[in-house]
């Protein structure tokens, strides 16, 4: 952005805090109703009752809501809120609130302030004008909401001032099906539960374990652009991402970004991010720029996955609700800029026992971890055996820019493991697991420097799910998503190979096998499971043509589009595996299908309907100024008795440019208005009229860009939104 805009805006606001008034330590939750909070305000046999519930997943006791309502009402007033709502995750992707007031009168009609146990259980939103997927007709209206006490409550403060309880909830329908992400996350988190259970038990590891728990830690990507530059763009204020704009002359081809200096505003927005999440107990860790110029991002520390999927929808309110302080608009869109590095989510997994050991955790001599290796090939069998489903949950319009379109990772769903690891699978193959491969120390031939030790395994940037030393990191998840929805995919088809894993020991081994016989079992399991799935396992380049057509001989899909994806989950294997972990119901399945199919079309729709505006109202005009100018050159200097016959040229092209767009805007606009009846249809329209319409616009849009005079050009280019 231009820097005399960033100095206008230093100058307007002095009130801009540099750097947080407190230590993390101290702002950390002081924004929610926790552990330290409860423990204070609690009678003690309710905050043990309550705590049973949060830490070992035990069934919430309904008799104690009304003291935690009470004791969370007084906590909030004295905060400075005077509303409560339940707050919930439904189909939409985005987080929904509705503000009750504390305020109530009694029956002498004194006004004071009342929240019961009941209002702190349940609550009752009109479930109509949420997205059902068919589950409901819009004349039946009723849902619930319902209190999740394992994700702390937490006040929610806006930029403005207003504080408001907010109360962690699932959202249900009049019959209990769920019209939410939640509800299904917090079922597929007791189906890996159940699942990892059974292998520990099988290994005699699950003494004194309670639970196994899903971790989880999402980095998030975005860009931050002046704001009155993007509100300028109605593309970016409707669609998030610009659908026109010629590539700057800079990109990131010098690296020079990544990692590097960060702007002293930036660096006000994220330390003001940053304080606001602390509050609100969302431990984020760390901050750096991202490849493009413009790009950054922000990763928490991980946790439990129901808490770390709230903390994540919180993470994307903060950055967004910031950023005007700061007069920055947060694009939080995959790819706001064509031509330039989209944005991601990368969710790192794994599972651990409440007694905290991680599952995933090779350790040193790792050929001899067998538990170890059974969950990692469980992982790996559930990746290959699950792929379409995987790519599935992270299908989006906004993912289709960046998967599956020359940028990384691909859309083929695929497992790195790295070199530590792809040895020992090369031995369990074959037979005899003898050594690890260890990583050793690095001498950087400079004696005042100290040696430093080397992994037993590089990285991998492009591939979209990569083992990272002890845990897994989901890397083709979209920037927007609500994690939830991936997270909920990843435990459940986990969940079934765990099972499948753990069937064929007690298979294999027989009750109460010996020693022996249960490692000759397990062997011979892990064998057989790296043979059948070994094909999705893969460490090169994957944005390399190589991998695509080694891919395609490996018999793995690659799933270019949403349309292409989002097909896998109506398959009736799908709603066998999320009916049998007990995560969806067929119906609750389709719904989901139904309302991703949906939503794909209707951004596509809207972002059509954008385009078309934008195209006859400033870019037509603004080419025909243009062609006008040119012409009345032509004519002057003709008239002036010389000729010029390359502005002739120029001329003409400008011409054929501007009857080009105007054709292919029409054309946009007899596919967008073409309505398609039915989840299938519309998916497969906007797949294939409606996106390459965008395009065929775009291409004559851009090489006008790039034409034209600066001063002619109606909208803010690449090079004043993202350029320093
Ligand atoms: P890396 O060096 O691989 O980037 P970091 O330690 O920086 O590893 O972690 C990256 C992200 O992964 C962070 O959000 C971190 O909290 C998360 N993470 C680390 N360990 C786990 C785990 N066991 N389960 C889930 N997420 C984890
Ligand atoms: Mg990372």
């Amino acid at each position: 952005m231009p820097s005399d805009r960033f100095d206008a805006h230093l100058a307007k606001d002095s009130s801009m805090p540099s750097t947080p008034a407190a230590q993390a330590s101290d702002l950390f939750g002081t924004l929610t109703f926790g552990g330290d909070v409860m423990l204070k305000r609690l009678p003690s046999e309710v905050f043990a009752n309550l705590q049973r519930t949060m830490q070992s997943g035990r069934p919430l006791d309904p008799a104690i809501a009304n003291t935690v309502a009470s004791a969370m009402k007084d906590w909030a007033i004295e905060h400075g809120a005077t509303h409560y709502c339940h707050w919930f995750q439904p189909l939409t992707g985005t987080t929904a609130e509705k503000h009750d007031a504390f305020l109530s009168l009694t029956s002498g009609g004194d006004a004071i302030e009342r929240f019961s146990g009941s209002q702190l259980i349940q609550g009752e939103p009109d479930a109509s004008s949420f997205p059902s997927g068919g589950i409901r007709d819009t004349y039946e209206a009723r849902g619930y909401t319902a209190w999740d006490a394992t994700s702390p409550a937490f006040l929610l403060k806006t930029e403005t001032g207003v504080t408001t309880l907010c109360i962690p909830t699932v959202f249900v329908s009049y019959t209990g099906e769920a019209l939410d992400k939640k509800l299904p996350l917090i079922r597929s988190i007791d189906a890996v539960n159940r699942a990892a259970m059974r292998i520990l038990g099988i290994f005699g590891t699950d003494a004194g374990v309670e639970r196994v728990i899903a971790t989880l830690g999402a980095e998030q990507e975005y860009f931050l652009v002046d704001e009155e530059l993007a509100e300028a763009r109605l593309d970016l204020r409707i669609c998030g991402r610009t659908l026109v704009g010629a590539a700057p002359p800079k990109g990131h081809q010098l690296d020079d970004h990544y990692f590097g200096a960060i702007p002293d505003r930036v660096m006000g927005f994220m330390a003001a991010v940053e304080q606001r999440l602390f509050e609100l107990g969302v431990p984020v860790k760390t901050r750096h720029n991202e490849v493009a110029p413009s790009q950054y991002e922000i990763a928490p520390v991980f946790e439990n996955a129901n808490v770390a999927v709230d903390h994540q929808m919180l993470t994307m309110h903060v950055l967004r609700a910031t950023a005007p302080r700061f007069g920055f608009r947060c694009l939080l869109h995959e790819k706001p800029f064509a031509g330039v590095n989209g944005s991601g989510k990368h969710c790192n997994w794994s599972i651990s026992t409440n007694t905290g050991v991680n599952l995933l955790d090779p350790r040193d001599d790792t050929h001899t971890n067998m538990q170890f290796l059974v969950f990692l090939c469980g992982v790996i069998r559930a990746v290959d055996a699950r792929a379409d489903l995987l790519r599935a949950a992270i299908a989006s319009a906004g993912n289709d820019h960046r998967l599956g379109a020359n940028e990384a990772p691909p859309a083929i769903m695929s497992v790195f493991l790295g070199d530590m690891l792809t040895d020992i699978l090369d031995q369990l193959q074959t037979g005899r697991t003898t050594k690890t491969r260890k990583g050793g120390s690095m001498d950087l031939g400079a004696s005042t420097l100290p040696q430093i030790p080397r992994h037993a395994s590089d990285r991998n940037r492009t591939s979209p799910f990569a083992f990272t030393g002890n845990k897994f990191e989901f890397r083709a998840v979209g920037s927007t998503a609500a994690v939830a929805w991936p997270t909920t995919v990843l435990n459940t088809i986990i969940a079934e190979s765990l099972d499948a894993m753990a069937d064929e020991l007690e298979k294999r081994a027989g009750a109460n096998p010996t020693r022996t016989k249960l490692e000759s079992a397990v062997r011979a399991l892990l064998k057989a499971t790296v043979k059948n799935h070994r094909r999705i396992c893969f460490d090169g380049d994957g944005y390399s043509r190589d991998w695509h057509d080694e891919a395609e001989s490996r018999g793995l899909a690659n799933l270019r589009s949403t349309a292409d994806a989002l097909p896998a989950l109506k398959s009736k294997s799908a709603k066998s595996l999320f009916s049998k972990q007990g995560v969806l119901s067929g119906r609750e399945l389709d719904a989901r299908y139904e309302i991703l199919a949906e939503q794909y079309a209707t951004v596509l729709g809207i972002e059509a309907r954008t385009l078309v505006t934008m195209t006859r109202t400033q870019i037509l005009p603004a080419a025909l100024r243009h062609q006008a100018q040119l012409a009345d050159i032509c004519a002057t200097t003709e008239a002036a008795g010389a000729d010029c016959p390359d502005t002739v040229a120029e001329l003409r092209e400008t011409v054929d440019r501007v009857s080009r767009l105007r054709r292919a805007v029409s054309e946009l606009e007899k596919a967008e208005s073409s309505v398609s009846e039915g989840a299938d249809k519309a998916l497969r329209h906007a797949r294939e009229r409606i996106v390459p319409a965008i395009e065929a616009v775009r291409a004559e849009a851009d090489a006008l860009e790039r034409s034209m005079p600066d001063d002619l050009w109606p909208l803010p280019t690449y090079a004043d939104l993202i350029l320093p």
